[in-house]
């Protein structure tokens, strides 16, 4: 599925000019223009580097192609047509561009205690997401529980920058290292390296532009069902119960490192940086930990 901000356009260009400037074509411009018509001949261009085919009606120098480009860029940059199937903006990952995400506007979802739980995506014991495109891409990111816990990301490395691996990137916040890894290997087909830059967003973000990793599934001649990818993981309505047992379970594990009375509410947002560093690495290993497991669900 297309962007709905992608364009289609058909464009002419002249091949003697140093700069290709490119000019959509319209059934109005067309009408009596230079070079689609014998006043080509007058033309300084084609007089400056003239052809031997006096007796075209189309000059030599014209070109026209279809061609691509974004309507919600400030900027038009056409692309060939033959030259985009592989652009996100030809598939679903066009839900990924900043471009796409600035005009579309946040969507509403289900939440749980202020937590949001996109019903789309599929959820891991560890906190990460998988949001599965039709057309066998992936994109991967950590959860909204998980963006509460850290509050402000201080720094973000990836580990896994391409090949069939399974995706990781070491998060640091709180003074904490938290090393990130999903479940599943894929083939990792690229990175969100504008975090490095601005690591605030993926905590304030983390479904839209805070996404980590694209990925497509292994193999993908032979391409497995989606739930092989997909098996052990929640969704819905069983991932939403899973995560208010999980603000259960880590409200409860904070009071009692913090001497809080039992029913002293949910945790609160960037919670790893007030507590000690023994108690902040038992809480990232038991929640978000390579090996992490569910609990209840
Ligand atoms: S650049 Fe972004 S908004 Fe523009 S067409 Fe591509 S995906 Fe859509």
């Amino acid at each position: 599925m297309d962007c709905p901000f992608l364009r289609d356009a058909h464009v002419k260009y002249c091949r003697s000019s140093a700069l290709r400037k490119m000019i959509v074509q319209t059934p109005e411009a067309a009408a009596g223009e230079l070079c689609t018509s014998g006043l080509y001949r007058d033309c300084g261009a084609y007089r400056s580097t003239p052809q031997n085919k006096e007796g075209d009606p189309l000059c030599p120098w014209y070109q026209q192609m279809e061609v691509q480009y974004c309507g919600a860029a400030a900027v038009r940059k056409f692309v060939p047509y033959n030259e985009s199937p592989l652009s996100r903006c030809r598939n679903e990952g066009y839900r990924y561009c900043e471009l796409y995400m600035g005009l579309a506007g946040a969507s509403s979802c289900p939440a749980v205690e202020g937590i949001r739980v996109p019903e789309q995506l599929y959820y891991a014991p560890n906190h990460m997401w998988l949001d599965p495109g039709s057309e066998g891409d992936f994109h991967i990111g950590i959860d909204g529980f998980l963006a509460r816990v850290l509050g402000a990301v201080e720094r973000i490395s990836f580990l896994t920058l391409s090949g069939v691996k399974r995706p990781a990137a070491v998060l640091t916040a709180g003074g904490v290292d938290l090393t990130m890894v999903f479940p599943k290997a894929l083939l990792v087909t690229g990175t969100n390296i504008y975090l490095r830059a601005s690591p605030a967003k993926l905590t304030a973000d983390p479904f839209t532009a805070g996404w980590l990793f694209q990925a497509a599934q292994v193999n993908t001649v032979h391409s497995r069902p989606l739930e092989h990818v997909t098996s052990g993981m929640l969704r819905g309505e069983a991932a939403r119960r899973w995560i208010a047992g999980e603000v259960e379970r880590l409200s409860r594990f904070v009071h009692d490192r913090m001497d809080m009375p039992a029913d002293g509410g949910v945790f609160a947002s960037g919670v790893l940086e007030h507590l000690s560093s023994e108690d902040a690495l038992m809480l990232v290993s038991e929640f978000f930990g390579v090996d992490a497991h569910w609990k209840h669900k």
